[in-house]
């Protein structure tokens, strides 16, 4: 089963994703974490991507869709995986079209959390709070939050449309409460499967 889980910075994609990683024996790529990876790392694609990470921008299509591709060729994926940040821009979106074809995958759900502006302010206010300054994510702070929500809006939302206009979209109340949220996830997959 693969997946695509899309929704604003702070939507709670993370969580979800861990959720239905444990539940159907997928994989959780999320290349957010691939690039935190790369950042502690201390590599030269470490580097120039801390920087973009701690602005709130994007990182370049080409490079993101390579990652992509290199890590659904690991055998881990044999059973399926769930993006978690990626596509982030509908050219993302149709390189993965046509990289999936190429390796003869399909994609099975892509589902939205949908979650308001305001709503992801108070979460991240909340969690800079909970979290200690050596535990907490560079781009963890309001200001950045606010340059990747504009992002997510001009970069990300016109993904939406691309996918709802080949009716494989679906959305999910991304305010509810994590349960609810997981178990609108389940009865998605469960239609599919
Ligand atoms: P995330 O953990 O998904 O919120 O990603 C953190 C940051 O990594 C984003 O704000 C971007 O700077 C970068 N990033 C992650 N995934 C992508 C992607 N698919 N395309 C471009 N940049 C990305």
């Amino acid at each position: 089963m693969n997946i695509i889980l899309l929704g604003p910075p702070g939507a709670g994609k993370g969580t979800q994703a861990k959720r239905i990683e444990d539940r159907h024996s997928v994989v959780q790529l999320s290349t957010g974490e691939m690039l935190r990876a790369a950042v502690a790392s201390g590599s030269d694609l470490g580097q120039q991507a801390k920087k973009i990470m701690d602005a709130g921008h994007l990182m370049p299509d080409d490079l993101m869709v390579e990652m992509i591709s290199e890590r659904i060729d690991q055998p881990d994926c044999k059973n399926g995986f769930i993006l978690d940040g990626f596509p982030r821009t509908v050219a993302q979106a149709e390189a993965l079209d046509r990289m999936l074809a190429d390796k003869g995958l399909k994609l099975d759900a892509v589902i939205e959390l949908g979650v308001d502006d305001q709503v992801l302010v108070e979460r991240i206010e909340t969690r800079i709070k909970e979290t200690g300054d050596e535990n907490r994510r560079s781009d963890d702070n309001v200001e950045t939050l606010k340059k990747r929500l504009e992002v997510y809006h001009a970069q990300t939302a016109p993904i939406l449309p691309y996918y709802r206009e080949r009716e494989v979209l679906r959305t999910v109340d991304g305010m509810a409460s994590i349960d609810e949220v997981s178990g609108q996830i389940a009865a998605i997959l469960e239609e599919g499967a």
